[in-house]
């Protein structure tokens, strides 16, 4: 009888990489996503059945080679994507604040009312229309240096209805805090998100600015925030799969053609600079402190056992 060897990938403070949990969830996406006759179903299930990593000198595992099907809702794909998206932004914003040492971090939340499964993509899309007339108003423009938006989209479970914000993190020339001509209150804030939206109602906005002395943190946070998950899995995967299947349809539709996160002004320039601009690559999520790898390092290879339900050594 062969032994099996269960498999972990440790991060450097000892936590196990999540790799089972998001395989498991990736497999009741993919039995959704059949039932649903999605095409891309025999695909999602193939997601990250083979997991090839190089040994670092100090003995973690950094992912080289494996396949990802890259579907938007994929909790596989869903969490590469995010650490990888967080990784980059974190180094778009120290480039940022190098290049512009003045320069002041804004978290920028815009909501607007919950919407249902009809009415969920067209609101996203008339929202990211929106954002962009935002960014041209004068008052907001002439004190802009770069941005960074995502939008998330959250489940009510009690109603069905679905709210959509976007977190933008802004960065600010100096100016923006001196006197009424630049700065922005959060009621202005407000009222121009109306105005972007043509909405007929007051709309939910929040704005913050980073606190100098403790801007380090508080950036981390804010880049975490904006390229988290755009739907918790937690969301579409419940008890109630009669309901989960209407979610993950409406989900499906909605994000489709859609970008999980977007760059504007200085923080587009600096990504092409910096050559952080292959979205699709999932491999290699841009983590600083995963580039120890010798290139004849040991291989370990890991694969989805299904009978067995985890990740065993092979
Ligand atoms: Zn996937």
């Amino acid at each position: 009888m062969i032994e099996h060897q269960v498999f972990t990938d440790l991060t450097k403070n000892g936590k196990p990489r999540p790799w089972k949990k998001n395989k498991l969830d990736n497999l009741t996406y993919a039995e959704y996503l059949l039932m649903l006759n999605y095409r891309k179903a025999t695909n999602v299930k193939d997601c990250g059945n083979v997991l090839r990593f190089k040994k670092t000198k100090d003995g973690f595992l950094k992912l080289y080679q494996t396949w990802f099907c890259k579907s938007r809702l994929c909790p596989l794909c869903a969490w590469r994507r995010s650490m990888k998206n967080s990784n980059q932004l974190i180094q778009i914003l120290n480039e940022a604040h190098r290049e512009y040492p003045n320069g002041c971090f804004l978290f920028l939340t815009l909501s607007t009312k919950n919407t249902y499964s009809d009415t969920l993509k067209p609101e996203m899309q008339k929202m990211g229309r929106s954002v962009s007339k935002l960014f041209q108003y004068k008052k907001i423009s002439k004190n802009l240096l770069g941005y960074v938006r995502s939008t998330e989209i959250t489940v009510n479970h009690d109603d069905g209805s679905y709210n959509q914000h976007m977190h933008v993190l802004l960065f600010v020339s100096s100016r923006y805090f001196k006197g009424s001509e630049n700065y922005i209150s959060q009621a202005e804030w407000t009222k121009y998100w109306r105005k972007a939206m043509k909405l007929d109602y007051q709309p939910m906005v929040n704005v913050e600015a980073v606190h100098p002395s403790k801007s380090k943190n508080d950036l981390l946070a804010g880049a975490k925030e904006t390229a988290k998950y755009q739907v918790k899995s937690a969301d579409y995967i419940t008890d109630d799969k009669q309901r989960d299947l209407q979610v993950t349809d409406d989900l499906e539709q909605a994000l489709s053609h859609t970008r999980a996160i977007s760059y504007g002004k200085l923080f587009k320039t600096i990504r092409k600079k910096l050559q952080l601009e292959d979205e699709d690559d999932l491999v290699n999520t841009d983590d600083p402190n995963e580039d120890s790898v010798l290139t004849d390092a040991e291989i370990v290879v890991a694969k989805w056992n299904y009978e067995l339900q985890n990740y065993f050594i092979s």
